[in-house]
C-alpha cells in the first residue's frame, strides 16, 4: 500500500467484492517503504537493537494501514473494524523478527463478518507466547493472509501485490515472458525460494498445507478492472486442479514453468579437505549451528593423496561469517585453501513436468553450452533444476533458456 490514495482504492476493491455477494476478511501490509523505514529507525536507535522492541516499532507500520482502510470504508458507507493480531489473537512462537504462526483464533472475527462487518486485519504481526507482539519476517504479510484465509475456511485468498501475476521469468529481462494463469504451489514454492519474490515461501508452504486457493494478482488497477471472481491473476492450485485445466484445455501442458535467478548467493570453494569419512560433516556442521543455509554443495572427486575438494554456495549475507567460522575450524576439517566468490548467480528452470520428461536438464546444459556459458555447479530436485553461472551472464543465460523451452511469448501476443 501507498498513501491514502492507495488505501481508497484498495477499499474500492473491497466493497466490490462485498457488493458482489462475498464476506470479506483483508489482511493489510504497510504502506510502500514504511517497513524499511521503521527498521532503520531502530539501527539509529540503538545498533544492537532488542529484537521485542523492533518489533514493536515495525509492527506498527500494518496496523497504521487496518486503521484507515476501516475508517475508509466507514466513509463509504460500508461497516467494517479492525483486528489486531493480540486481538484476535493470532499465536505465534516466541522468535521474534522471525516468528511463526502456531494457531489463530478467529471465532470472533467470524461472527463479526456473519455480521456484515468487513474485517480488517493488520498482515505482519502476531502475539508471541510471552505475551509480547512478534512479527513474521519480511514479506510476512502474504503469510498472514493466508493463515487468516485458512482459519475462516475462506473459499480464496487474493493476494494484491505490485505485479499482476506469476510470469514465465522476470518480464523486466524477457520482454516475451508470459503470465501463467496456474501454477501448483509445488512450483510456486521452489520458484519463491531461488528468487523469484512474488510471495513470502513461507506463505506458499502454508497455503499447500492447508489447501488455501491463492490467486496473485495486481493491486494497481482501476475501476473497469477484471474482476476479481473471473481470477484475472495467476491461480496457485494443487496438482489435481491442474491436471483439470490441462485436461480441459485451459493450460498448456508444459515441461518447464519458470525460469528464476537469484544474485543473493556466495560460493565457497575449500581445497584439499581430507577423502575420508567424517570430513564433509565437519564442514557443515558449524554453519548449520549458526543457522546458515548451504545450498548446492559439490564434492569433486578424490584426487591422490586421499584429498578432494568441496564447493557449496551460501547467502552472501553470510559470507563472511561462513568464511570466520571455516577458519576457525581449519585444523579440525584440515582444508588448504578457502576460497570465496560472490559474483555469482543461481539460474534455476522449474516445472512440475519434468517429474514425466526427460531431458530437461540435459537441454538447459545444451542452451548454456551453446552460448559459452560455463556451469560451475549443478543441483536438483525432482521439479527444479537450477545451476550456478558468472553473475554478468546472468541475464543471457535467462533469456537463452526461456527461447529454449519454448516460453516465449508468440509475437502477436507479446
Ligand atoms: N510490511 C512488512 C514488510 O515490508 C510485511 C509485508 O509487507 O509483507 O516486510
Ligand atoms: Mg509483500
Amino acid at each position: 500500500m501507498a498513501g491514502t490514495e492507495r488505501i481508497r482504492r484498495v477499499a474500492k476493491i473491497v466493497r466490490k467484492q462485498q457488493a458482489a455477494g462475498h464476506e470479506v476478511a483483508v489482511v493489510v501490509s504497510a504502506m510502500a517503504g514504511e517497513t524499511d523505514r521503521l527498521v532503520n529507525f531502530c539501527r539509529e536507535a540503538n545498533a544492537l537493537y532488542d529484537p521485542a522492541e523492533y518489533d514493536v516499532v515495525v509492527s506498527s507500520g500494518e496496523q497504521v494501514t487496518s486503521g484507515l482502510l476501516a475508517m475508509t470504508l466507514q466513509s463509504m458507507g460500508c461497516k467494517a473494524r479492525s483486528w489486531l493480531g493480540w486481538q484476535m489473537p493470532v499465536h505465534t512462537i516466541e522468535a521474534h523478527s522471525k516468528a511463526r504462526i502456531e494457531t489463530i483464533n478467529a471465532e470472533a472475527l467470524m461472527e463479526s463478518i456473519a455480521a456484515g462487518e468487513i474485517a480488517v486485519i493488520p498482515g505482519f504481526q502476531g502475539l508471541g507466547g510471552n505475551n509480547r507482539v512478534t512479527t513474521l519476517g519480511r514479506g510476512g504479510s502474504d503469510t498472514s493472509a493466508v493463515a487468516v484465509a485458512a482459519a475462516i475456511k475462506a473459499d480464496r485468498c487474493d493476494i494484491y501485490t505490485d505485479v499482476d501475476g506469476v510470469y514465465t521469468t522476470d518480464p523486466r529481462i524477457v520482454a516475451k515472458a508470459r503470465k501463467q494463469k496456474a501454477v501448483t504451489y509445488e512450483e510456486m514454492l521452489e520458484l519463491a525460494s531461488v528468487g523469484a519474490k512474488v510471495l513470502q515461501t513461507r506463505s506458499v508452504g502454508l497455503a499447500m498445507k492447508a489447501g488455501v486457493r491463492l490467486q496473485v494478482l495486481s493491486s494497481f488497477l482501476g475501476e473497469d478492472a477484471i474482476p476479481a471472481d473471473e481470477l484475472p491473476g495467476t491461480m496457485i492450485v494443487s496438482d489435481d486442479e491442474m491436471n483439470e485445466l490441462v485436461e480441459s484445455g485451459e493450460m498448456e501442458r508444459q515441461h518447464v514453468t519458470g525460469i528464476a535467478h537469484d544474485k543473493n548467493e556466495a560460493k565457497v570453494i575449500l581445497t584439499r579437505v581430507p577423502d575420508k569419512p567424517g570430513a564433509v560433516a565437519h564442514i557443515f556442521e558449524p554453519l548449520a549451528d549458526a543457522s546458515i543455509n548451504v545450498d548446492m554443495i559439490i564434492q569433486n572427486v578424490g584426487r591422490d593423496k586421499g584429498e578432494t575438494d568441496v564447493t557449496f554456495t551460501v547467502p552472501q549475507t553470510d559470507l563472511a561469517r561462513a568464511q570466520a567460522l571455516l577458519e576457525d575450524k581449519r585444523e579440525e576439517i584440515g582444508f588448504n585453501r578457502i576460497i570465496t566468490d560472490s559474483k555469482i548467480a543461481k539460474i534455476s528452470v522449474v516445472g512440475v513436468g519434468m517429474k514425466s520428461h526427460a531431458g530437461v536438464a540435459s537441454n538447459m546444459f545444451r542452451a548454456l553450452s551453446d552460448r559459452g556459458i560455463n556451469i560451475q555447479a549443478i543441483s536438483t530436485s525432482e521439479i527444479k533444476v537450477s545451476v550456478l553461472i558468472d553473475e554478468d551472464e546472468t541475464e543471457l543465460a535467462v533469456r537463452v533458456l526461456h527461447t529454449a523451452y519454448g516460453l516465449d511469448a508468440s509475437d502477436e501476443a507479446a
